[in-house]
This record gives C-alpha cells, structure tokens and sequence, in this order.
C-alpha cells in the first residue's frame, strides 16, 4: 500500500471513500483547500521515542502546514514562497544564498509532553529567548499535569492534540478508534487548559487518515505535520541534533518537530540551548504554524 499519499490525494480519498459525497468534499476543500496542501514534504517520519523504530514501510508524508506570523521580526533578503515548499535532506533548497533568508518563520513544535521534568525548562529557555511554540500533547500527559499545560498557553504557545496513546499504527485501524483517540485527547487537553484554544491536530508518526483529518477540521483542529525532523528521539547526540535541523531548515524546512516529552530530553534540551540562538543569528523568526 502507499503510505506516500499527497493531502490532495487524500482529499479525493474522502471523497470517494464516504456514502455523503457531498459532505466529503465540502470537509476535503475546508481542510485541504486552505493552503497547505501544496506544502507537504517528502520527510520522513515517526515523531516519539516511545514507539518501536521506524520501519520502512511506515515512512509517510507528514503533511505541512504553512506558516502565518512570527514574535519576531523577519530575517532580511526575499520571500522565497518555495522555500516553504522544501523537499528536506538533500534538496539543497536555500543553499548558497548567503544571507537571504525566507520572510516565512520557523515554527518549533514540541511533541509527547508535557512532562514534568523536561517542558518546565524547555518554557524556561523559550521564555529566555522569547521564542514561541506549538506543544503537541498526549492526552493523559495533559490530564496529569494541567498546570503545566496551563503555562504553556499562559506564556504565549499554542497547544496541538497529538491523541491519548500514540499509537503510530492508528491510520490502519477503525474509524471509530481513530475518533476515541483524538476526541478523548481533546477532552483532557481542553479540560486541562480550562479551555484554551486547541488549534491543531497532529498524528503520531504522521498516521494520518482521511477520517482524522475530517475529525479534526470538525473540531477546529488543523492538520499538523512537519518538515524539519531532528530526529531527536533517536539520542544521536545534541550537535547532531543541531546539524540536522538547521541542514533541514537551510533546505527550506519551517516546521521543526522536536520532543519535550516521552524520555530522556536532556539532548533535545542542549540543542535547544544551542540552535535557536544560532537560528536567529542566521535571520530566522520563530512563529506558529497556520492554523
Ligand atoms: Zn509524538
């Protein structure tokens, strides 16, 4: 089967896949038709440490959303509209053009947490460096640390629903699961943040369905994938982690996805403390994804 599937693909997929045609492709054009589809990567991949290694055949295409506004002022030289387009490793998209940046910002996303140890020095140096992010939640994480997750949206980031048990094989399974896993997740995210906007959803491993994503969009959620995989959760080491983004993110890569929950996160911490300075220092504003 092809899990290489593009978000217009898809949008077909529910079209043709549901007896209520017409509500499909009204439900297709509202979440594919707003301007992200043309913005999916071929990235790979799975996005936690708590899941068994990636096996090949479940690589996906995490679909990307643009882009809509920084904290900070944009870095200097031209738009660059493809730029946001990146293909990833080895595109060589953006390469060699010096100080000329894309206007369009960095979005850091933070997957698995909130965790107890790990997200409350994460929003420390976010703080410090007056960068914002996007924390996607685990569902009984969120339950089990609501003040944390009320912190986060005190202190300007944005909360995405990343489901209750992060399973990454969730698009092979029934509909109604699918349903139970995002809408329980939102019920303890919502009931945690005492109700503060939950803007996106996103899939763990990038598992998404054509059922997910209308799920989604019925509860006000946009579709979240990510073009900048630091492969974190790998542990390979903080500079590593380092390199691998900014190489994505000279590529043309905006939307970084790295973890502050699900293990040990001290790499992901130090390059943190490294990367976002330098990020800046290379003209890149941070901001959230569209939703
Ligand atoms: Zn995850």
């Amino acid at each position: 089967m092809d899990k290489n599937r593009s978000p217009r693909i898809s949008g077909i997929a529910v079209t043709v896949g549901t007896t209520t045609t017409l509500l499909g492709l009204l439900l297709g054009l509202l979440v594919h038709g707003t301007g992200y589809a043309g913005t999916s990567t071929g990235l790979p991949q799975r996005d936690t440490a708590t899941a068994p290694p990636a096996e090949p055949k479940k690589k996906r295409k995490p679909v990307a959303t643009s882009i809509s506004h920084g904290v900070q002022k944009p870095g200097p030289g031209s738009a660059g509209e493809s730029a946001e387009k990146g293909e990833g490793k080895g595109a060589g998209r953006g390469e060699g053009k010096g100080a000329e940046k894309s206007r369009t910002p960095l979005a850091l996303t933070l997957d698995d947490g909130p965790d107890p140890t790990w997200t409350p020095k994460v929003l420390d140096l976010l703080r410090q460096e007056r960068v914002k992010a996007t924390f996607c939640l685990i569902g009984p994480n969120a339950e089990r640390n609501p003040d944390l997750v009320k912190r986060i949206v005190a202190e300007g980031h944005r909360l995405c629903d990343h489901s209750m048990h992060h399973d990454t094989g969730m698009d092979q399974k029934p509909v109604s699961y699918q349903s139970k896993e995002i809408l329980d997740a939102k019920r303890m995210i919502d009931k945690a943040s005492g109700g503060a906007p939950l803007r996106y959803y996103r899939a763990p491993g990038g598992a998404f369905t054509p059922e997910s994503r209308k799920i989604a969009a019925k509860n006000g959620m946009r579709p979240l994938g990510w073009t900048a995989d630091s492969d974190d959760w790998r542990l390979p080491g903080a500079e590593t982690i380092v390199g691998t983004v900014r190489q994505q993110v000279a590529d043309g890569a905006r939307i970084i996805l790295m973890h502050d929950g699900g293990g040990d996160r001290s790499e992901t911490y130090a390059a943190l403390e490294t990367l976002i300075p330098q990020l800046k220092q290379d003209g890149y504003a941070f901001g959230f994804p569209e939703a």
